[in-house]
């Protein structure tokens, strides 16, 4: 248990580490290349999802000390989960699990989006009017804890490798961080980087009001899976849409209230 609590903790200050550097380098990238002119100046927006970002690590504390490496290294003492059983090498297991854990990821979020009391979750992180590296963290404490009680289920019954845990939820932090970036890439370079991975151009056409917009490019890290599965766009119909809800164009979704009781209000769910 102390190992999978050292593990835990460790993990916590490399996330860190990893969310101030990019969250460094990307608001610098932000204001040197920016893709889009902003609705509102940045501090009027930012308190409010730095705050989210806050109260969701304190509730994933609080409620999931272990976190998902917790359950790998749980799953690994106990010899539990597909990848124990079976004679696989290390590194294919390392491979299939980040594989595997980010089409989850992509699951999850569709299902964010189809099923009417999760949307009323996931809708917080849509109303946001602009859409920058801030974004990537604005998400209501009770989706946060659904996705890692969902994580930790697939990484036990999986059997992920902890070290393979460790490095998808660095990957996940910094690539949704780059993703929601407000960052223009030189064009040639993001055409062929969105073959492999999600942009900031493909995923800002999911942040449009447009429903079937809103309604496409679920994937966080792999642009594959929107592919795959029938959901990718490659650009919006007006290269100036809106951003956001199309029942929040106020400056309501700046306010922490708002957004913390967003999933209880009446308004109509899409
Ligand atoms: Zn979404």
């Amino acid at each position: 248990m102390s190992q999978i609590a050292s593990f835990a903790g460790s993990e916590a200050g490399l996330r860190f580490a990893i969310f101030a550097a990019a969250l460094a380098t990307l608001v610098a990238a932000e204001a040197l290349w920016p893709a889009r002119a902003r609705h509102y100046p940045r501090a009027k927006r930012w308190p409010t999802n730095i705050l989210l970002t806050i109260i969701d690590t304190a509730a994933l504390r609080l409620f999931f000390p272990l976190l998902a490496v917790g359950s790998a290294v749980w799953a690994e003492e106990a010899g539990f989960g597909l990848l124990h059983r079976i004679t696989i090498p290390r590194w294919a297991a390392f491979a299939a699990s980040l594989v595997v854990l980010d089409v989850i990821v992509y699951g999850q979020h569709l299902a964010m989006h189809r099923i009417g009391p999760l949307w009323r979750l996931h809708r917080v992180h849509h109303t946001d009017r602009d859409v920058d590296v801030t974004t990537a963290v604005r998400f209501h404490p009770g989706e946060i804890a659904l996705s890692m009680g969902l994580k930790m289920a697939v990484v036990a019954l999986l059997g992920a490798p902890p070290a393979s845990v460790v490095a998808f939820e660095a990957i996940l932090n910094g690539v949704a961080m780059f993703n929601h970036a407000n960052l223009r890439l030189p064009a040639r370079f993001e055409r062929v980087l969105r073959w492999l991975v999600v942009t900031p151009d493909m995923h800002r056409i999911h942040h449009s009001t447009l429903q079937a917009e809103t309604d496409s490019n679920y994937g966080f890290n792999l642009s594959i899976w929107d592919r795959v599965f029938g959901t990718y766009r490659a650009a919006a119909g007006k290269p100036d849409f809106t951003l956001g809800l199309e029942s929040f164009q106020s400056d309501a979704p700046n306010g922490w209230w708002l957004v913390l009781a967003l999933p209880f209000r009446g308004e109509p769910v899409r």
